[in-house]
């Protein structure tokens, strides 16, 4: 409190009579979905432009309040150009709709926009060259939650190198966003048993919408 009222009175007193103390976020707005497409065009910002074959933007609600983000796309996603329609996005839907909602009430990203050559990890520097895009499309969605599936996808949110099995369990904040890591459903097809924690993360995620008063469970 002392600092701000020094710096009031420094302002004051070098003439300075209007302060513009919104946040920087609410100074520029956020650009529309369309409008972030349009700008990664037929991308060649990274490797992976020369070996997919569609650009995987993301789906759903363009209002959603809970948003999941993945690692990548898979084959088929690549094919189809949407995320998460093979056999995990099979498994996503049901995960969705145990929560009491659709898949089109949410929206679906992933870190990497383009499917790397035989499903192998992302590397650093494809992350890099895709991230202000999904960033872009957080601000665009502004969801009040979201999911990060697995790994890669808690981790480079939530910038940490922290291990999923310690990430998932709880929220973490990405500035006002709630973000609830929890495992990847393709881990879930080889390792069934990890559905319970995948359902009690969900049960938390649930909980939290309808305390922020989401308009999903209204
Ligand atoms: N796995 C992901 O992480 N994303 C997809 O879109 C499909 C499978």
């Amino acid at each position: 409190m002392k600092e701000i009222a020094e710096s009031l009175k420094f302002f004051s007193e070098i003439g300075v009579t209007h302060l513009n103390l919104r946040k920087r976020s609410e100074a520029t707005p956020a650009r529309s979905l369309d409008d972030i497409r349009r700008e990664l065009g037929d991308c060649t910002r990274c490797k992976l432009a020369t070996t997919r074959t569609h650009i995987v933007f993301g789906s759903g609600s363009p209002d959603a309040d809970l948003m999941f983000v993945g690692e990548a796309p898979g084959a088929d996603e690549d094919v189809q150009g949407l995320p998460f329609v093979g056999r995990a996005g099979q498994l996503l839907t049901r995960i969705i709709e145990a929560i009491e909602l659709k898949r089109e009430d949410v929206y679906i990203a992933n870190i990497l926009k383009c499917r790397p050559p035989g499903n192998r990890n992302p590397e650093v520097d494809e992350v890099e060259m895709c991230h202000p895009f999904l960033m872009e499309q957080i601000r665009a969605v502004s969801p009040k939650v979201i999911v990060t599936l697995g790994k890669y996808a808690s981790q480079t949110l939530l910038e940490t190198d922290t291990p999923i099995t310690r990430l998932r369990g709880s929220f973490h904040s990405l500035g006002e966003i709630q973000v609830m890591p929890t495992f990847h459903p393709s881990y879930l097809l080889r390792n069934p048993g990890a559905k319970r924690e995948v359902w009690e993360d969900m049960k938390m995620v649930r909980d939290r919408l309808k305390a922020l008063g989401s308009r999903y469970y209204a």
